[in-house]
């Protein structure tokens, strides 16, 4: 067995161990483990808070760039998972962490009367982080091959092109500069049921309670067919998925964390140069 990395806590790291392959299967995918992590909840919390600091490290120096540097770096999280798979928690647990300032933050829902006027490209061109942000879609293009696809909201000739166009779409994004992170959030039907219970049970999740998740429940099958095809067509060198198992969300966090880290290690971004003499402020500072 592969040693354990005393400070991340991983035995395999979470690029490696939740990345999409040719094998994933998604009717098939345990939901309620912990790819290549072996320890508990406890350690899991802990470690999430470590790390959540090592990523807002690494954002302020993105940031950093952003400010200072002609050159365009950004990073982009791309969250998709059917309803109740912790996208909004994964926001605050994960992207918490780092300044606000440094998130551009995008939500994409069914698509307004003027989003539906335009290519559906349209809207997510518009959310793109900007240089030096980090960017995260809670929903993503993505939808326009699962929710579309599923309920045949456009003819397969209009959705079938889009895998490819997609894959262009994002080749493109990463040559100007966006490093993008994908996430494939998984829950099980029974996990996915305990938690809308849970919203019908407590007032103070009653907005979270949505009437047509339990219809979409119904096209559980059909989702797990548009997912797989979604992964098996647009995991790419360039823009990967991460299938990431979210029974257990303490895990789900923690696995993000470390793909977000590992985005921004990749960046090997330094502190920008001081672009003033720095003698010379030092010495107007003092004398002021
Ligand atoms: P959430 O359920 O994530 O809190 P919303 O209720 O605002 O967010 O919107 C999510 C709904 O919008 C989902 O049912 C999703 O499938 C749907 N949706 C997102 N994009 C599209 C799209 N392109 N076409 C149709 N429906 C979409």
């Amino acid at each position: 067995m592969a040693k354990k990395n005393s400070r991340t806590g991983w035995e395999i790291p979470a690029t490696e161990a939740v990345r999409a392959s040719a094998d994933t299967r998604v009717a098939d995918l345990d939901t309620n483990v912990t790819p290549g992590f072996e320890g508990d909840k406890e350690l899991g919390e802990r470690l999430l808070e470590e790390r959540g600091a090592d990523l807002s490290a690494l954002q302020e120096k993105l940031f950093a760039n952003g400010r200072s540097s002609e050159e365009h770096r950004s990073v982009l999280l791309v969250l998709q998972g059917m309803d109740t798979a912790g996208k909004g928690g994964m926001v605050r647990h994960v992207i918490g962490h780092v300044d606000p300032q440094g998130v551009d933050h995008a939500s994409f829902g069914v698509p307004t009367e003027e989003e539906k006027r335009h290519h559906y490209l349209w809207r997510i061109r518009k959310a793109l982080p900007r240089k030096g942000q980090i960017g995260v879609f809670d929903r993503s293009h993505y939808e326009d091959v699962l929710v579309v696809r599923v309920h045949d909201l456009v003819p397969p000739a209009e959705w079938e092109p889009r895998y490819d166009e997609i894959n262009q779409f994002e080749k493109d994004l990463v040559e100007s500069g966006t490093s993008i992170v994908k996430v494939a959030m998984f829950v099980s039907l029974d996990e996915q049921k305990a938690r809308l219970a849970e919203r019908l049970e407590r007032p103070d999740k009653y907005w979270k309670y949505n009437p047509g998740d339990v219809t979409e429940r119904g096209y559980w099958p059909q989702y797990q067919q548009a997912y797989q095809a979604m992964l098996d067509r647009t995991s790419t060198e360039y823009a990967p998925w991460h299938v990431v198992p979210c029974d257990r969300k303490w895990y789900s966090r923690l696995a993000v964390t470390e793909l977000l880290i590992d985005a921004l290690e990749r960046l090997d971004l330094g502190w920008p140069p001081a672009d003033f003499d720095i003698e010379t402020e030092k010495r107007r500072l003092a004398e002021s």
